[in-house]
């Protein structure tokens, strides 16, 4: 699933390639995935203008001249792409915005849990947003911090997931920013010392940014919105690397499942 990396690098394409752009029509072959409903969708915005891309936690907001405000959340497969009209169909292409300049919008996604929702405003956007915890590179202090993980006892991997006490940080972004500060991703969160803590959130902090370096990782579906793959997966210090050699000792990196997601460490260094 795109993590906030992906998701920052595809809306800081999308800021430099859309905005300003006139919006000429929506077409899907997917209509469950266009929220109302493709005719409501397509009423609220055909004519008007991309103002600004914004983003939080995973979700990506595209704003229109008239007020409306289209959210976009990626899940497990999405890509948006920005392609010329003319260009061939992408792979699992499933909702197709027409812009002026002979550009098109396209978001495509393989397993089709990703949507678009239009919203009538910023209040109604703001009331989705506030579900979730502060953003890693943006609002969330050392305090605040070390207060969400004093505050329960499950696992620290599974906290640092959880978009409702920290957004944007998923099965990736966690198991590197554990095994850099060497930490067991198993450990409960409140039974870490103040000084982990502080190495846990400077290490999510190092590795969330080198991740927007590399411009995301693609191991599996994620494409920037030029179609490019990232180079992060190129530089994965855990994730993925079950059976080789750790690149901070001699052990061996290890695969154990927690709360159903794939988790990569060092039980050597990580304690
Ligand atoms: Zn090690």
């Amino acid at each position: 699933m795109p993590e906030l990396p992906e998701v920052e690098t595809i809306r800081r394409d999308l800021a430099k390639l859309i905005v300003g752009r006139k919006v000429l029509g929506i077409e899907t072959n997917s209509p469950k995935q266009v929220q109302p409903s493709l005719e409501m969708v397509k009423k609220a915005i055909t004519g008007t203008t991309i103002k600004k891309v914004q983003r939080r936690a995973k979700i990506i907001q595209i704003f229109f001249s008239n007020g409306k405000i289209i959210i976009v959340h990626l899940k497990l497969t999405g890509r948006l792409l920005v392609r010329k009209k003319e260009d061939k169909i992408d792979d699992w292409q499933h909702i197709m915005l027409s812009l002026s300049g002979d550009k098109e919008l396209r978001f495509a996604d393989s397993r089709k849990f990703g949507w678009f929702r239009l919203l009538k405003d910023e209040k109604e956007l703001q009331k989705i947003l506030k579900e979730f915890g502060p953003e890693p590179l943006d609002g969330l202090t050392l305090p605040v911090f070390q207060k969400i993980l004093s505050s329960t006892s499950r696992p620290v991997k599974i906290v640092l997931m959880d978009q409702q006490r920290i957004s944007g940080v998923g099965n990736i972004y966690a198991n590197e920013a554990l095994f850099l500060a060497k930490i067991d991703p198993r450990r409960p969160a409140k039974k870490m010392t103040k000084q982990a803590g502080e190495k846990l959130y400077q290490a999510l902090e190092k590795v969330l940014r080198a991740g927007i370096k590399y411009r995301g990782a693609s191991d599996q579906y994620y494409l920037d919105a030029l179609g490019h793959k990232g180079f992060y997966q190129e530089h994965f210090l855990v994730y993925g690397r079950q059976g080789k050699r750790c690149l901070a000792c001699s052990g061996t990196i290890k695969r154990i499942s927690l709360g159903g997601r794939g988790t990569f460490y060092c039980p050597q260094c990580q304690k």
